[in-house]
């Protein structure tokens, strides 16, 4: 009787309320679930005329599918030129080389060294990120031979192409610093860009009581030319935090002239930031040798007059990064040439060789004077893609890569600049990034958004030039 009494009186109410405000509460939720469905059946259909965007017309994806494509690598480049070739034509033939069964999401391997991912969550099943469509060697490439379209793999399989895309990285080169692998065996040194020695260094810069940091940045090319500044900043973060960083001096040693020059306006705005934390930069100095038994390390600083000098600084915890190089199957191929470091010699616009028109280059193994970063591959896999299939059917290139690239830089815990920028080192979409300031916006998109959108967009072949 009661229960009767109160649901006419919540009548009553909502009848009054709708009156006042013109709309009662089951009303309202009603329209809110059909907005929700026409948002949700709206995306379906842009997700759906999406999709089929990326497809090439009948007539054109029947003449692709007679064409046999290898992709040397299968990592992040080779992984995306597959994924977007299939977009295009499903059905076709599509062979990736890759010897490894576990995909490492490298961009994160910064965060396993910091403490803030798990080791397993940088790891991915290789075959979990492949097409089905695709065929899987799971060989290595011992032999490039181009004038046979054919490439030989460690195990003496024979793989013959019509078009060959080649992305096999780039590798840290020990050799290049007088005993590295030595120091790291040592319980004084980490490295981030591998996994094992990220691990160990995050345990080393939570353990550590105080005494002298030293980091390093290497001549040449590099893999990703954020990640040792990224670390160097949050290392020093890490001890302010944990409250031991008056006991602490932090030396970055590069062999660059300033902190940042690929973007000279991102330099400028990060440069003063990172003075006032009192770290110590070293500029136009290159790491040569470890001496372990005493902990030094020794760079050659090259003097404005040109003349080089020894430097030596010793430390209590070190982060020595050497030199990088293409794997030995490429430096040691007829695909590269002299002064580019055993690089792919692509145009680096149309990332076409430059000799073999049936070959082209993705991503860190390409030589194209971009930044070596995924973030490169989102621009490029799809430039490749429009120009093989052009090529595949005799039209003129469609796509020009022009530079662009991007950079999530990890100044702080809970701190990132993110920005883009093109060959030139112009900031592009400098008002949607607000690139040179630092904000826990990026962040919060660096670690929790940018691992999702690597893995569902860019290895899903959802990119366009
Ligand atoms: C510490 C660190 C931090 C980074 N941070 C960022 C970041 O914040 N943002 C960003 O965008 N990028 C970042 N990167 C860079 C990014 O990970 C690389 O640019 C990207 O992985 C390059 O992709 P790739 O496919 O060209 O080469 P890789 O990912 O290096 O893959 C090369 C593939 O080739 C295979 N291979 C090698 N030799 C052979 C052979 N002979 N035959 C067949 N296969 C072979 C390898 O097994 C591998 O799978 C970071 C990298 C590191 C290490």
């Amino acid at each position: 009787m009661n229960d009767q009494k109160e649901t006419t009186q919540a009548r009553e109410e909502n009848e009054a309320q709708k009156k006042k405000n013109g709309i009662t509460r089951r009303q309202a939720l009603k329209y809110i679930g059909v907005g929700t469905g026409i948002v949700l059946a709206g995306g379906a259909v842009g997700g759906y005329g999406y999709h089929r965007s990326l497809r090439l017309p009948s007539a054109e994806a029947s003449r692709i599918k007679k064409v046999r494509f290898v992709i040397a690598g299968g990592s992040v480049g080779g992984l995306t030129v597959g994924a977007r070739l299939l977009r295009a034509v499903p059905g076709a033939d599509v062979t990736v080389i890759e010897p490894n069964e576990n995909h490492h999401y490298q961009p994160g391997y910064t965060l396993v060294a910091a403490g803030v991912y798990s080791p397993e969550e940088v790891i991915f099943d290789q075959q979990s990120l492949m097409f089905p469509e695709m065929k899987w060697v799971k060989d290595a490439v011992k032999k490039f031979e181009p004038e046979k379209n054919r490439v030989i793999t460690e195990s003496g399989e024979v793989v013959n192409y019509d078009y060959l895309v080649v992305g096999l990285g780039v590798q840290m080169n020990p050799n290049s610093v007088e005993n590295f692998t030595k120091a790291l065996e040592t319980p004084y040194a980490g490295n981030i860009y591998d996994l094992d020695k990220g691990i160990k260094y995050h345990e080393l810069m939570k353990n550590f009581e105080g005494g002298r940091f030293v980091s390093t940045y290497p001549a040449g090319y590099v893999k990703c030319g954020g990640a040792p500044q990224k670390i160097t900043w949050l290392s020093e973060d890490y001890w302010r935090t944990k409250g031991i960083r008056e006991g602490v001096e932090v030396h970055f040693h590069t062999n660059r002239h300033t902190l940042f020059p690929p973007v000279p306006r991102v330099d400028e705005a990060v440069k003063p930031k990172i003075e006032a934390r009192g770290i110590h930069n070293h500029y136009n100095q290159t790491l040569r040798a470890i001496d372990v038994s005493t902990r030094t390390a020794i760079f050659e600083e090259k003097t404005p007059e040109g003349s080089s000098r020894e430097v030596r600084q010793k430390y209590d915890l070190i982060h020595p990064m050497p030199g990088f190089q293409t794997p030995k199957a490429l430096r040691e191929s007829d695909l590269t040439a002299e002064g580019i470091g055993g690089q792919l010699e692509v145009d680096r616009f149309t990332l076409q060789h430059k000799r073999f028109g049936n070959i082209f280059g993705i991503g860190d193994s390409a030589a194209t004077g971009a930044p070596k970063t995924a973030a490169t591959i989102r621009k490029q896999a799809p430039v490749v893609v429009a120009n093989l299939l052009d090529a595949a059917l005799g039209n003129q290139f469609s796509a020009k890569y022009d530079g662009t690239s991007g950079c999530p830089l990890l100044t702080r815990y809970g701190r990132c600049m993110m920005f883009e920028f093109d060959f030139e080192g112009n900031l592009v979409n400098e008002r949607i990034y607000n690139s040179t300031k630092e904000t826990r916006l990026w962040w919060h998109f660096k670690v929790h958004g940018l691992k999702r959108l690597y893995r569902h967009v860019l290895l899903n072949g959802y990119v366009n030039v």
